[in-house]
């Protein structure tokens, strides 16, 4: 057993079970033996590769996706460009490189990370040395500037609620003990008002999953854009209103039970880019767009013809792959989504659907 699960066990026997949310924020960030607090989780090595990870071409477009709309809200100066979760720091790298040749825009720009990992705070600050970042354990300290802001994979890791649609209201599903393993169970049915536009879309039986984490997110990121203008560019899996059980677990590149070893596993959730956006009003927003559309449109396929032109042999193929595997409907190319935020009469960025 891990000492996260010892933990959890002495906990849930003294005070009852946890709700999905307290479970996943215990195993992603505990002070000592939460997942993200431990380890660096992403590339080869590790359980999972992001999009950055794998082609330098991600970060490129949507370093230009950026620059055109800092341009389109007339190019302040200072700005605070800023991102959330930002892993390896290879992402911003790649947009800090795209964008030396944007007049202006790296002068204007004052680099602020949220991250609540010192293992990966470490690695940006080696990835992203010569940029002065400064980093912040939320939003709320961020200074008071344009926002030009990009979160990939950020919001799959804030923690969910799930709850049971029942006769009789809302059944929550705990983390609770099954003798001495922790295990899912079902508290007695209650209404829930903040549901009951799901009350539409599912039946008796079906799973809803909530994050209000993430509306607060959301809600921050265009409260900052009203007050100061700017952009929030948001990239994860999920869709427009999640449906049904989404809770992973992935080690090793491999789905495992998110109960077993405790702390050991990343945890997440398909992003429901519905409550991002009601959460947003009332900044502009852009419709939900799959991340292959989003990409092609910002011209993936030129710049893989242009990088490919140097390579040959494995590293070509390996290039061609990573193309396919950030574009293709069935590879990343539709379970992601690039959505965004901005300031209210702002063009639509680059790449988006109105
Ligand atoms: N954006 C990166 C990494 C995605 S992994 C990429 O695309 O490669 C998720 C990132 O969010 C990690 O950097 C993790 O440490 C960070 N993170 C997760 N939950 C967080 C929280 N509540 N507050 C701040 N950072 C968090």
């Amino acid at each position: 057993m891990t000492p996260l699960a010892e933990i959890l066990r002495a906990q849930i026997a003294c005070t009852g079970p946890l709700t999905l949310a307290d479970y996943m924020t215990a195993c992603l960030l505990h002070p000592e033996h939460g997942y993200y607090i431990t380890r660096d989780p992403l590339g080869v090595s590790g359980d999972f590769t992001t999009a950055p990870e794998i082609s330098q071409m991600f970060g490129e477009l949507i370093g230009l996706c950026l620059a055109q709309s800092w341009r389109d809200q007339g190019a302040p100066s200072p700005f605070c460009l800023a991102e959330l979760g930002p892993g390896r720091g290879t992402l911003m790298a790649d947009i800090l490189r795209a964008t030396r040749a944007v007049p202006g825009f790296r002068d204007a720009a004052r680099l602020h990370l949220v991250e609540a990992s010192p293992a990966l705070r470490a690695e940006q600050a080696s990835s992203l040395s010569g940029h002065s970042p400064q980093w912040h354990d939320t939003l709320e300290t961020l200074p008071s500037a344009p926002l030009f802001l990009v979160a990939n994979e950020f919001f799959d890791a804030l923690p969910i609620r799930q709850f049971q649609r029942d006769p009789k209201g809302w059944r929550e599903r705990v983390v609770g003990l099954h003798g001495d393993a922790l295990a899912l169970g079902l508290v007695d049915p209650v209404p829930h008002a903040a549901l009951d536009h799901r009350l539409q879309d599912t039946s008796p039986g079906q799973i809803v999953e909530t994050c209000a984490p993430a509306r607060a997110v959301s809600g921050e990121i265009a409260a900052r854009i009203a007050r100061n203008g700017g952009m929030a560019l948001i990239v994860d899996y999920g869709d427009w209103r999640s449906r049904g059980d989404t809770f992973q677990a992935l080690r090793n590149h491999a789905p495992v039970d998110p109960f077993d070893a405790p702390g050991t596993a990343d945890l997440t959730a398909h992003v429901d880019f519905e409550q991002l956006s009601l959460a947003a009003r009332p900044v502009g927003q852009s419709g939900l767009t799959a991340q292959g559309v989003f990409l092609e449109r910002l011209g993936i396929t030129a710049r893989a013809q242009a990088l490919a032109r140097n390579l040959s042999g494995a590293a070509l193929e390996q290039h061609i792959a990573a193309h396919r595997r950030l574009t293709h409907p069935a590879e990343m190319g539709s379970l992601f989504k690039a959505f965004a935020l901005f300031s209210t009469g702002a063009p639509t960025p680059p790449g988006l659907d109105p």
